[in-house]
């Protein structure tokens, strides 16, 4: 009796796991723990598509960062949207200041270097994933402690978790919806409360979010900090916060 409660606890864990819904800190971690055993030296969650919360939430993310329309950044700043911005380090170029405004009530988070593929054998991860982290910290004061696989490809696999690890990455994040070119789909036939909205850096931006703003509030929910909701765990990744690094790249503590 005792073996089927186990069973079907560890049934649910893996279904749960499978669809990739965070189940809160703890339960994130018996997931690691009890349902891939194999894999307990990798301390970080296999990736997030939607919250598990019954708070009436959902999560706006956008990619890339190519396109930095102003009026985009003065529709989040009228309504103080909560954007969490995944942005691959060479889109970046001299915008910090746009992406500072774009994210005062959310974050910036790590989209990779080039945008290659996770998924790829011949793709350095470690550049990828680690040089963002450094750069980012060194040049921007941004310290992600999110990671969002380019295409969404490799995102589960060892090697990337076990990479972004190393480098100070607490979470790696999916999505259940997408908006892009004024239309919405869907993973899962709707938005549910902490469903995680993918959406682009597009000339088409503004539209996108407008119409991301309408669905979330038809669905009966409200745009949240995803930051709120997968905090990171310490302040300065350890690999950023080690005094060896810090004298080497000038660092201060970040304000946020
Ligand atoms: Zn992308």
């Amino acid at each position: 009796m005792r073996r089927g409660i186990a069973a079907f606890t560890g049934g649910i864990l893996l279904f749960a796991s499978l669809l990739g819904v965070q189940m809160g800190s703890h339960a994130t971690e018996n997931n690691v723990e009890t349902v891939v055993p194999a894999r307990q030296n990798v301390q970080i969650p296999k990736s997030v598509y939607r919250i598990k919360t019954k708070d009436k939430v959902a999560f706006i993310t956008i990619d890339d960062g190519i396109y930095k329309t102003e009026n985009s950044l003065a529709y989040v700043k009228a309504n103080k949207l909560p954007i969490t911005a995944f942005l691959s380090a060479w889109t970046i170029k001299n915008s910090m200041e746009y992406f500072n405004e774009f994210t005062q009530w959310g974050s910036v988070q790590n989209h990779s270097a080039t945008h290659a593929s996770f998924a790829k054998k011949s793709t350095d991860l470690n550049h990828e994933i680690c040089y963002v982290q450094k750069r980012f910290g060194k040049q921007y004061d941004w310290y992600p402690w999110m990671l969002r696989p380019p295409y969404g490809a490799g995102q589960d696999s060892q090697a990337v978790r076990k990479m972004g690890e190393k480098c100070g990455i607490q979470q790696i994040v999916m999505w259940d919806a997408s908006v892009g070119n004024g239309k919405i789909s869907y993973a899962d036939s709707k938005l549910r409360p902490g469903s995680i909205v993918l959406m682009h850096f597009s000339k088409s931006l503004k539209k996108d979010l407008k119409l991301a703003v309408k669905k979330i509030r038809e669905a009966g929910l409200e745009p949240a900090n995803l930051d709120d909701y997968l905090p990171r765990v310490n302040n300065v990744p350890t690999m950023l916060s080690s005094p060896k690094f810090s004298v080497r790249a000038g660092l201060t503590q970040p304000a946020r």
